[in-house]
């Protein structure tokens, strides 16, 4: 039995006494054969598939292990890190020179940077996992996105730039995971940082209208080109700029501020002028307030 040119098994009739085939006889013999060899070739074929599928599934499953395994274990040693670090810049170990403190700056920017990188990698082991839940609660986006301003500060000042920050005088309130969106507004941040070529002039505005929250993120920076913004909260998406070759990153920060802004039924969205700044809006459902039983 022949699939192409390809031996895939034998097929042997056995008669008690010796006869002779009549030429019709053999060649719907001939045909069955062929007809029980495209079986057989698929039957491997399929066993084939399943196997590399197994395969495939079992280094996936082996990927996400290692990066929640590798972030989980980078998180309390960088906790550290930055908890000492902070208590050299605050002064409290001892007076430090202008040199060390520079230093220190960058150590702090560096340690900043990484606890983002980390963030997002156990974000996006728990979206593929899909077994961890949102954590909702009824929150106010104002502390979490004041929190994220003060993250960001540093790294800021460490380029000279300004960050201004209006928020709605009366409380924003979402049912969304804290975490989640938290790291969403952290990303938003650390990006206006990271594509503004000169120092970062950042605007973040927070408000209310219509039942949504709507929280703007604008930038000064370097813009985004037309053709790349459809892909932008692609996963691993970066815009292809030999200009930003010295810029890292791993392009899973957009994808996670969607995946993250449209669980809580939100959606996100990118206005942007190359060489003048982009500006991202986040807008999400006001929660109802108070118990509506009547
Ligand atoms: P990363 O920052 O790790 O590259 P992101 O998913 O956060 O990944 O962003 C994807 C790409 O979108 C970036 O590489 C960058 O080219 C572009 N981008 C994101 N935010 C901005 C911004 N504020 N200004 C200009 N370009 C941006």
């Amino acid at each position: 039995m022949r699939a192409g040119q390809r031996l895939v098994g034998f097929a042997g009739l056995y008669y008690g006494r010796p006869r002779w085939l009549r030429p019709e006889q053999l060649r719907r013999l001939q045909l069955v054969a062929a007809q029980a060899a495209i079986a057989v070739d698929t039957r491997q074929a399929l066993g084939r598939e399943r196997g590399r599928a197994d395969v495939l599934l079992a280094q996936e499953r082996t990927r996400r292990e290692f990066m929640q395994i590798a972030s989980h274990e980078l998180r309390t040693p960088l906790t550290v890190i930055r908890g000492y670090a902070s208590l050299l810049e605050e002064g409290s170990l001892g007076e430090m020179p202008p040199a060390a403190q520079r230093a220190l700056h960058t150590l702090m920017d560096k340690a900043s940077e990484m606890r983002g990188q980390v963030e997002r990698m156990l974000l996006l082991t728990r979206l593929e996992d899909g077994a961890a839940a949102q954590q909702m609660t009824e929150l106010d986006l104002r502390t979490v996105v004041t929190d994220a301003v003060d993250r960001v500060r540093p790294q800021v000042a460490l380029k000279h730039g300004t960050l201004h920050l209006e928020l709605a005088a009366a409380p924003l309130t979402v049912l969304g995971d804290p975490e989640r969106l938290a790291t969403a507004v952290d990303n938003l941040l650390q990006n206006a940082v990271k594509f503004s070529a000169g120092p970062p002039e950042i605007e973040v505005s927070g408000d209310r209208a219509d039942g949504r929250v709507r929280l703007v993120v604008k930038d000064h920076g370097i813009g985004i080109p037309a053709v790349a913004r459809p892909r932008l909260f692609e996963k691993f998406y970066r815009v292809n700029d030999p200009e930003l070759n010295n810029v890292g990153g791993t392009g899973i920060g957009l994808y996670l501020v969607r995946q993250v802004v449209e669980g809580h039924g939100g959606r996100v969205e990118v206005d942007s002028q190359p060489g003048q700044g982009s500006a991202f809006e986040i807008e999400l459902p006001v929660a109802v307030e108070g118990p509506t039983r009547a």
